[in-house]
């Protein structure tokens, strides 16, 4: 009996790489070095924390999870769309000033980098084609369509994935944090609605094999240990999230309030094609987990998903924005650390019984 483990994305960065970008440029070729040394001490700190599966932290992705393929594109304004926390602040990202889309980055190239270093498989997350679709503004740019925007949107996100699945990464994950945000946004559910269109038209791209190697991650948001949508019920974005077309779900859970009412949820509108990886692991709570509260969390899991069909994750990465100081990096690594073990416990006492 297997239960497969796997982390969301991100790691706090060591704090000297924070202040060196808060002084200057983050494409600066002077930071190389700074990047490198935080991606070498992730990877090997992961490793030691015995996660089959790991990543390099995002520690290149500045400044953030979101807008990491567009940043510092010159066809943008830093007037786009605002997220906003319940603490009270917001993340903004860019606009889309004229065409043609294009990314700066692709995500595969933080995977080179990573697979240097690895010696266990390494995940990649990329960010959903709904997320970036928010760039774009709600007044027309001239000579450069909505329509044509999302055609390139699509290539793009696209193009990404590819590349990641041809380099080897164990998962493709698609963050989509917009999702339940969307629910808040416009409670009628065509907000939810159309992202849910969009990505699948990006997702019907791929091959049923792909799409075994690809998976989505809903949370309510993590910044500055606060949330942006955890008040919007899991019953309003679960039945629509289970009809994207991917094999793998990264569900956030160990933060809800009412676990048991989610589980019911996820049990009702999971697919039989689908894997449920569980977050067990509340990211934005400064408590660390002992490896039996993790258990406990696989066993209750366990009740509502199938053997074969769960695997446990994180609620969320540990700083999805780069600057996020709230949580250290000793932190996140025993949290990790009582993931893995935990989740160990809980397949010995489901195989002997
Ligand atoms: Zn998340």
């Amino acid at each position: 009996m297997t239960i497969p483990t796997e982390p969301i994305g991100s790691i706090p960065r060591p704090l000297q790489l924070i202040e060196a970008v808060a002084n200057g440029n983050s494409e600066d070729p002077d930071l190389g070095p700074l990047y490198e040394q935080a991606i070498r001490d992730t990877i090997e700190r992961f490793e030691a924390t015995g996660s089959p599966v790991i990543t390099d932290g995002e520690q290149r992705k500045y400044h953030n999870f979101w807008t990491y393929s567009v940043h510092a594109l010159p066809n943008t304004a830093p007037d786009g769309f605002k997220i906003p926390f319940a603490a009270g602040h917001t993340r903004r990202m860019p606009r889309l000033t004229n065409g043609p889309f294009r990314y700066k980055r692709y995500a595969d190239g933080y995977l080179d980098v990573a697979q240097r270093y690895a010696h266990v498989p390494i995940k990649q997350a990329v960010i959903s084609p709904s997320a970036l679709s928010l760039m774009y503004p709600p007044e027309p740019i001239p000579g450069y369509s909505r329509e044509q925007f999302i055609d390139d949107l699509l290539c793009e996100h696209e193009t990404e994935v590819r590349r990641c699945l041809a380099k080897g990464a164990h998962k493709v994950q698609i963050d989509f944090t917009e999702g339940r945000l969307a629910m808040k946004i416009d409670p009628s559910g065509a907000l939810l609605n159309s992202f849910i269109d969009l990505n699948n038209l990006a997702l019907s791209r791929f091959s049923a094999d792909d799409r075994r190697r690809i998976g989505v991650h809903t949370c309510p948001g993590g910044d500055l240990d606060s949330t942006h949508s955890a008040d919007v019920d899991y019953a309003e974005l679960l039945p629509s999230l289970f009809e994207l077309k991917v094999g793998n779900f990264y569900i956030a859970l160990a933060g809800e309030k009412d676990q048991v009412r989610a589980l019911e949820i996820i049990r009702k509108h999971m697919k039989p094609d689908q894997t449920i990886f569980v977050g067990v692991i509340a990211t934005i709570d400064p408590h660390v987990e002992s490896a039996e509260e993790v258990r406990d969390r696989v066993l209750q899991a366990a009740r509502y998903i199938p053997a074969g069909r769960l695997g446990t994750t994180d609620d969320c990465g540990f700083s999805p924005f780069s600057d996020d100081t709230t949580t250290s990096r000793d932190t996140a690594f025993a949290k990790i650390r009582a993931r893995v073990q935990g989740t160990a416990l809980a397949e010995k006492v489901l195989g002997g019984s």
